[in-house]
């Protein structure tokens, strides 16, 4: 079979053609499609397959096997008709759009830095490229300026196929062995690479370039960017994030910062506070325990486990059984602690937790845990506790 005629290397920009069908085989979950010749990019070079249409049928994936493309249809197609095709047009501009900036931001960070790009993935949320050397936020500030500037002058961008005695004495990123059929993109004045993806004509249509988030990868760093469209909407999510913010917080957006700072810091004199207030509650109903004969079981709604313990280690002082502290209420459950001197609670832990729907142990004076029991169902089964 002849190998499939590649129109998106001529033209970018060609979202709808027509094709002769060569062959449409049943796959697995899907019909294999061999055209004459095709616009949909086949997945490679970290950039996906474009999706689309071949007359009715859909187009899910496209792949490249020995300079043969498959597409891959959800309905089959009858060799030797021809067929109008078409693109997911918008998905492929802004893929070209990553791509291309992909390139600038790449090539420029080995001509200032000398670094390599060893991975590219363009994701459903953004493009990542890993580059095999450290950089910091200030240099990637710079090279999107410089990337930017580079937008602006609205370059061109070419793609061709050197014979290979131009293609020896080329100087170029991602340098293959072959000495032939080598696609070379070349943004004009910028970056010269081997890649087999479509991109956009002039560096103007890229938009916008912008680079995110980077991390340490590998020993260099793996950075997160997106361009164009993608960059547009990514802005707009962004802007009303902070707008609502900035509402919420009764702060100017510039002034976001400082808000959240200040909220932050009343937080945590709220919490101090509440934890002096806390325990004065505690003293005060320590203050008010009485003294009584068989076991005290003790209440609380909404008590932590400290202030909890400090309660009942006073109390357990105050009866002669033991003393059993709840804090939750009946639909959450309770966490508890239970204390006593003369009843080994260790080994009687099994018997309470069954009893109470519960989990938890401890020591032989002291055991705590978390039942699921109604308050009234606790103080029935304590009044014969011993
Ligand atoms: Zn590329």
């Amino acid at each position: 079979m002849l190998p499939t005629i590649r129109l998106y290397d001529e033209d970018s920009h060609l979202y709808s053609f027509s094709a002769e069908i060569i062959s449409c085989e049943k796959a697995e979950n899907a019909y294999m499609v061999i055209l004459d010749r095709t616009a949909f990019f086949p997945e490679g070079g970290g950039q996906p397959a474009d999706t689309g249409y071949i007359g009715n049928a859909r187009v899910s994936d496209v792949q490249i096997k020995d300079g043969i493309i498959t597409h891959y249809t959800d309905i089959p197609l009858v060799a030797g008709e021809k067929a109008e095709c078409t693109l997911d047009s918008e998905k492929r501009f802004r893929r070209m759009q990553n791509h291309s900036g992909e390139h600038i931001v790449s090539g420029l960070i080995h001509k200032i830095f000398g670094f390599n790009n060893v991975g590219f993935h363009m994701g459903s949320e953004d493009v990542t490229i890993d580059i095999d050397g450290v950089l910091t936020r200030q240099d990637l500030d710079r090279i999107e300026a410089e990337a930017n500037r580079i937008v602006y002058e609205n370059v061109s961008v070419r793609a061709e196929y050197p014979d290979s005695d131009t293609l020896q004495g080329l100087e170029y990123r991602s340098k293959l062995e072959l000495t032939e059929n080598v696609r070379i993109v070349t943004v004009e004045g910028c970056d010269v690479c081997a890649c087999c993806a479509p991109h956009v004509n002039r560096t103007g249509e890229i938009g916008i370039i912008k680079l995110l988030d980077f991390i340490s990868y590998k020993g260099g760093v793996r950075i997160h960017m997106l361009c164009g469209r993608d960059a547009l909407e990514d802005y707009h999510k962004r802007y009303m994030s902070i707008a609502e913010i900035s509402a919420g917080l009764s702060a100017k957006q510039s002034q976001v910062t400082e808000a959240v700072e200040r909220v932050k810091n009343e937080l945590a004199a709220e919490k101090q506070a509440a934890v002096q207030l806390k325990k004065q509650i505690i003293e005060l109903k320590i203050a008010l325990l009485k003294p009584c004969e068989g076991n005290m079981v003790i209440f609380e709604a909404d008590m932590d486990m400290l202030n909890l313990r400090l309660l009942v280690n006073r109390a357990v002082e105050m009866c002669t059984g033991v003393c059993a502290a709840f804090s939750g209420d009946d639909e959450k459950g309770y966490n508890y602690i239970i204390a006593g001197k003369n009843i080994p609670l260790k080994e009687r832990s099994r018997e309470i937790n069954s009893a109470l729907n519960g989990r938890g142990g401890g020591k032989d004076d002291m055991i705590q845990g978390s039942v699921k029991a109604s308050e009234q169902d606790i103080r029935r089964y304590f009044q014969d506790f011993s």
